[in-house]
């Protein structure tokens, strides 16, 4: 039972409750007016991130020992929350920068996790995360990149797809064959920074949505990475990092998911309340009304599995993957529901540009597919149930 209760334990510190309404500021004063020209022109928020960084607002995701505010991983949910209530590319951007820095958080030795997360904490530079391939999407671990050991380098040799801030990024965590006979045990993860010899990147990603991130394959041929950057410096410890990760990730895209469902629920209040059909104000209709009230009990519901599945990753709870795993995927289906739904409420003013539902509604789709789809998701709650059930 005690475990339960610090699973269900939601409070927050002082010094988190001002980080996130700094993060609200920023974000109604900095993305609010630039979000719909940086989707149009598909461009990158630099100059929100400047923002961000003068807000101290990457630091809020690392460690003390790194430059960081040292507030913990509870935190990273709640702020994913309130930054993809105004735009989930931005969000998608920001938190692809900490996704990158998570393996080298879990698996690092001190002086990778200095070198390397000491500048992604100030905001100076920014991460990725390069997992999938174009034959390794769900199956993680059927990679093709490979890394060859030669004196004290490896030879790095293949391609990553939709690399969320390939381009961009100066710090990569890049996962890669080291034994193949080990299967998804003979898996590494290097650290590759921007710049280095045969490094290169793919055409920009023409996306539905979420456009304010890039999205870029990941090209390496002959890139010769110092045995230093080999995470941990154990070989064959990558898939373990990878799955730490998404572990621990997870629960931010359930945030993110709440915060985007939020940000359409207002936007479907609001305009409920201003548009008048047959003199009233159409939040008056009942039909519109139940409306409003599921997709309400819907975001509270998800918020609680992903608050619930952010306090587990932050104690290391031991079925912290079922509980990422349920509320990644219930987060991000409620969240395409109420977009679709708010998008309706808006009636034909919905279905153009003149309205930010119009965006939140395209930007929704990406939550129950990248970091694991809605139907892996269902998987792994599938293991938790059958393994569960021999006590039944
Ligand atoms: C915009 C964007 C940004 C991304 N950013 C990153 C990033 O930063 N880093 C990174 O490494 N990756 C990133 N990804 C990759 C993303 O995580 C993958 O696209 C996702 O995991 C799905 O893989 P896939 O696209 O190959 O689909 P597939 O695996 O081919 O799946 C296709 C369909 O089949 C279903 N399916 C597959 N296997 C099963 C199964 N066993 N049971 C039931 N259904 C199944 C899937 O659910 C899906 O509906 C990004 C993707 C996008 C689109």
């Amino acid at each position: 039972m005690e475990n339960q209760k610090d699973l269900m334990d939601f409070t927050i510190s002082e010094d988190e409750r001002q980080v996130l309404d700094l993060a609200h500021e920023v974000c109604k004063n900095e993305v609010i007016p630039a979000r719909a020209e940086l989707d149009a022109k598909e461009e990158f928020p630099d100059k929100i991130f400047d923002k961000f960084k003068e807000a101290g607002l990457f630091g809020a995701m690392y460690d003390e020992a790194y430059g960081g505010l040292g507030l913990g991983g509870f935190l990273d949910t709640l702020l994913a929350e309130v930054v993809s209530e105004y735009c989930l590319g931005v969000y998608t951007a920001f938190f692809a920068s900490k996704l990158g820095a998570l393996p080298i958080e879990f698996g690092g030795t001190e002086e990778q996790k200095l070198k390397f997360l000491t500048p992604m904490a100030s905001g100076d530079k920014i991460g990725a995360f390069g997992l999938t391939e174009a034959d390794a999407g769900s199956d993680v671990p059927n990679l093709s990149t490979h890394a060859e050991k030669k004196g004290d380098r490896y030879i790095l040799n293949g391609s990553k797809q939709w690399i969320s801030n390939a381009g961009r990024a100066d710090i990569y965590t890049i996962f890669a064959i080291t034994d193949k006979s080990k299967g998804p045990r003979g898996i590494s993860c290097f650290v590759l920074e921007k710049g280095m010899k045969g490094l290169s990147f793919g055409k920009l990603e023409n996306k539905l949505g979420i456009r304010a991130s890039s999205t870029r394959a990941i090209i390496m041929e002959d890139v010769e990475v110092p045995e230093e950057n080999l995470v941990g410096l154990h070989p064959n410890h990558g898939f373990i990092h990878a799955l730490k990760t998404l572990n621990a990730s997870r629960p931010a895209v359930a945030g993110a998911a709440v915060g985007l469902a939020t940000g359409a629920f207002k936007e479907a209040v609001k305009y409920t309340k201003d548009r008048v059909q047959f003199d009233k104000a159409i939040i008056n209709f009942q039909a519109v009304q139940h409306m409003l009230s599921d997709m309400a009990v819907k975001i509270d519901a998800a918020r609680l599995l992903a608050y619930r599945a952010a306090r587990a990753s932050s104690i290391g709870h031991a079925d912290m993957a079922k509980y990422s795993a349920m509320a990644k995927y219930f987060a991000s289906e409620t969240a395409m529901q109420v977009a679709t739904d708010a998008l309706q409420l808006h009636g034909g003013y919905g279905y153009t540009k003149d309205y930010p539902i119009e965006k939140m509604f395209r930007d929704a789709k990406i939550l129950s597919i990248y970091e694991g789809t809605s139907q892996i998701q269902k998987n792994e709650i599938a293991t938790y149930i059958i393994k569960e059930s021999s006590h039944y």
